[in-house]
């Protein structure tokens, strides 16, 4: 399946559907987002600030992350005790705060990790 948002084949099981779309799993993150991620003002500051106030949930997140570099959404919905939905409107803040983002592996599966910055 292709999503409808930015055109990326993704797996069957990996298209989410919001508003009416279906979205690969980064756009969904997005639409669910809290922030808006357009937001240039937003990300500056939410980027230069060293102590973040970051809710349980998101505290529970990194650590799970920092425990073997990465984790799956299982193992997340696992440490926050969060369902799919809800943990990734967490984890959207925690992208849109650059302190994680998601990674594939080889094997194709999405794992997701501290942020890193590209280049
Ligand atoms: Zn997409």
């Amino acid at each position: 399946m292709q999503c409808e948002q930015c055109g990326a084949t993704t797996e069957e099981d990996e298209i989410r559907e919001f508003g009416g779309k279906n979205l690969c799993e980064d756009c969904y993150i997005d639409a669910i987002s809290p922030a808006k991620t357009c937001d240039p003002w937003a990300t500056y500051t939410a980027s230069r600030l060293d102590t973040q106030e970051l809710s349980p949930a998101q505290e529970a997140i990194l650590a799970r992350i920092d425990q073997n570099g990465e984790a799956t959404l299982e193992q997340l919905m696992e440490a926050t005790g969060l369902e799919e939905k809800a943990l990734l409107r967490e984890f959207a803040a925690l992208r849109h705060m650059e302190l994680a983002g998601a990674a594939q592996r080889p094997d194709n599966k999405k794992v997701f990790v501290r942020f890193q910055r590209q280049g």
